[in-house]
């Protein structure tokens, strides 16, 4: 005989997370991920400003998110905020959710939602690739796994981000009368290039933008360890020459390079894998160093993941999804707005920008 709680614990994915304009909603949880509209209370999975908004009611997060959106935002970014760690589990609602490395940058976590039997992970921006400064990626057995699909294409592949940073270097020693100017995300990305050039041995003083510095010293806080570091503001021309300087994307193709003598542009990205992407920024020395995983990580997790339904969003959908259908795999497009990611977006906050 059937019970009606053997259907109950049959509940459908969709019932547990459903995509609406906002974003990710949990409707037995009472939440929603990374909301890009101000909700009553949010689940963000990390600090990245398309991910993390200001202005809802209440904000679950860990603690490194919530610092680096107060530090973005102000102190009042929320109505309420609650910390939580790696491994720790909360319940809201009819839904339990716990928070699991990312790899993507400092503090950021994807978030697994179970609901009776069923377990969906929303992963995030994810990487699976090593990083000095953040937690490593933690595989989480799912039922349903949501990915990301920013490089979902088999033309991504990032390499090893060490051998990068020797042509950097290689490039330093080579122009030793030349400033380089390095343009990468002021979250995230700027540090981990930071710790891969101090981890290839190079100990002189790396300098910063002014947009660089609050959340490179907060990194610093965290004990991510990152050498002799100083602004560039007030240096004299002459004396960059032979320096390295970290910049965000947008300041290394204006006016602001002026400062510094017959700079070499290099521009950190998982998009300089595309040589015309690189041409059209005018950058000399383009870095394949990504955040997110490559098409070889993104397929991988989701094989390791064990689900048995994939979500993709924000990014090169098809292709993923036509990966996992041929896997025999079921798999669907979320279709969710706003995801650009900041990676893309290049923008500096003004306020930001007005230190440099
Ligand atoms: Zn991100």
């Amino acid at each position: 005989m059937n019970l009606i709680s053997d259907y109950i614990t049959e509940m459908r994915p969709q019932d547990i997370l459903m995509p609406v304009a906002a974003g990710l909603c949990c409707k037995p949880g009472g939440f929603h991920i990374d909301p890009v509209r101000p909700v009553e209370r949010a689940v963000i999975t990390h600090g990245h400003s398309d991910h993390a908004r200001p202005g809802h009611g209440a904000v679950l997060a860990t603690q490194e998110t919530l610092d680096m959106m107060r530090l973005r935002y102000g102190d009042h970014f929320a109505g309420r905020t609650q910390a939580i760690r790696y491994g720790e589990s909360i319940k809201l609602g009819d839904v339990t959710i716990k928070f699991h490395p990312a790899g993507h940058v400092l503090g950021s976590a994807q978030i697994a939602v179970s609901c009776k039997d069923t377990c969906i992970v929303a992963s995030g921006d994810y990487k699976d690739a090593p990083d000095p400064t953040c937690a490593p990626f933690e595989l989480v057995p799912c039922d349903v796994f949501i990915t990301e699909a920013t490089f979902g294409l088999p033309v991504f592949r990032h390499g090893d981000a060490s051998d990068e940073i020797r042509k950097l270097l290689a490039s330093v020693a080579l122009f030793p009368e030349r400033a380089h100017l390095v343009g990468a995300y002021s979250l995230g990305k700027a540090q981990r290039v930071i710790a891969l050039i101090r981890k290839a041995g190079y100990d002189a003083p790396i300098y910063l933008h002014g947009a660089m510095e609050k959340i490179t010293r907060y990194y610093e806080s965290r004990g991510v360890a990152l050498g002799d570091l100083r602004r560039v503001k007030g240096m004299k021309k002459a004396d960059l020459a032979g320096t390295i300087t970290l910049a965000p994307p947008s300041a290394t193709s204006d006016i602001w390079t002026r400062r510094f003598p017959d700079p070499v542009t290099a521009f950190a990205s998982g998009w300089m894998r595309v040589r015309a992407r690189a041409r059209q920024r005018g950058v000399e020395l383009p870095l394949v160093i990504s955040d997110h995983a490559d098409w070889d990580g993104l397929t991988a997790t989701i094989d390791a993941t064990g689900a048995g339904e994939v979500w993709v969003t924000h990014g090169q959908e098809d292709a993923l999804v036509h990966w996992c259908t041929a896997k025999g795999l079921t798999a669907r497009p979320l279709d969710l707005v706003g995801y650009g990611d900041e990676d893309e977006a290049d923008a500096v906050p003004a306020n930001e920008d007005a230190e440099a």
